[in-house]
């Protein structure tokens, strides 16, 4: 059993010497319980979060510990009655090739529905993100101008054709001509700014993509990018305040946004974990499976193969490296 524990926890930048990988013997289930293999594991921001010694949302990763992260599995030996050998599950089981679990929290998935892999990504947590606070937080209507950053990614992608599927104008911020290209060709965006090429035109280049101010800004990322979009919104904007990637591994937080700006635009910011919706997620049942389904939304998925290989990608993701919903595949589907 491929395991990657967390050994020290990060100054800045995770490094590879923050992660050990052993070999541990395969466990047994005990009565109630099943082993399963681990087939996907999803790599994703918040677990930056879970390596630090300060308290976040959810407890952190003890050293020594295994990193945490959601999976999809397949049972190889049940003792519990209500999974069998062969089941696929979205489960917990972290950055390791085998799991032993007494079934909580894992749902059952049908490997003829949907590609394993999307329970991870666009029919999984980041595709709840998206849904959750774009419609819920940022309630968009027709004809307004709604703004994403890190446009091309997991959640963002789905933020930009959602945003589209309800009339309104979609503008994406993202690193770089091939990720902008994407987000403007393939997922239908109006516009897409490349914040890493703009440098001091970023606030020329976000006002050309989007001439009549921003209704709602789905923040991702925090900092410059922030710091051009917020004097642009128009009165009564919504901010869904998703993530802050560019800040999370920062030693000192850098200053927020101009609360002047916020009181005369009279903007509403909401900060959300979307954890505390899943069981709220009607609307995104309704909504998203049948528009993936019908090609209206689209995704893309960023595979390394090899747990081994999961530091280096995770610590990638945390500077733009990955190109869409960056996975492991840990063994075959
Ligand atoms: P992505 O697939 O978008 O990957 C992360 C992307 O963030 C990178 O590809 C990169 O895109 C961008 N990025 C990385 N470093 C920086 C930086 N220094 N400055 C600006 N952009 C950077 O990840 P997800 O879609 O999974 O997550 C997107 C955001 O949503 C994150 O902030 C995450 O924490 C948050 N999130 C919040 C949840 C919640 O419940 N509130 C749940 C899930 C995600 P680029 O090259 O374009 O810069």
């Amino acid at each position: 059993n491929r395991r990657v524990l967390l050994k020290s926890r990060p100054q800045g930048e995770p490094t590879p010497a923050n992660f050990d990988i052993v070999e541990a013997p395969i466990p047994e289930p005990g009565e109630g319980e099943y082993l399963a293999r681990t087939v996907w594991l999803s790599l994703d921001p918040y677990m930056r979060g879970r390596m630090a010694e300060a308290k976040g949302y959810a407890a952190n990763v003890n050293l020594g510990d295994p990193m945490v992260g959601g999976t999809v599995s397949q049972v190889i030996k049940s003792r519990h009655p209500g999974f069998k050998d062969g089941d696929f599950v979205a489960d917990y089981a972290g950055w390791q090739s085998y799991s032993v679990s007494n079934g909580a929290g894992a749902i059952k998935l049908d490997p003829q529905a949907a590609p394993l892999s999307a329970a991870l990504s666009v029919l999984g947590m980041p595709g709840m993100t998206a849904w959750w606070g774009l419609m819920q937080i940022g309630k968009p209507k027709a004809g307004e101008t709604v703004v994403v950053s890190a446009a091309s990614g997991a959640v963002g992608s789905v933020v930009g054709q959602l945003a589209k599927l309800h009339g309104c104008r979609a503008v994406g911020i993202a690193g770089g001509k091939e990720k902008c290209d994407y987000v403007v060709k393939e997922l239908g965006f109006d516009a897409c700014v490349d914040y890493r090429a703009a440098g001091g035109n970023l606030f020329k280049e976000i006002r050309a993509a989007a001439p009549k101010g921003i209704d709602v800004y789905f923040e991702n990322v925090g900092g410059a990018v922030q710091a051009a979009v917020v004097p642009q919104l128009n009165d009564f904007a919504r901010v869904p305040l998703c993530g802050l990637i560019s800040q999370y591994n920062e030693m000192q937080m850098s200053p927020g946004p101009d609360w002047r700006l916020l009181l005369i635009k009279r903007a509403t910011v909401t900060g959300f974990i979307v954890s505390d919706h899943f069981a709220d997620m009607a609307g995104f049942w309704k909504e998203v499976p049948p528009a993936v389904k019908a090609g209206r939304i689209k995704y893309r998925e960023d595979i390394v193969n090899g747990i081994e290989n999961a530091p280096e990608a995770f610590i990638g993701l945390l500077k733009g490296r990955n190109f869409g919903k960056l996975l492991v595949q840990v063994s075959d589907d």
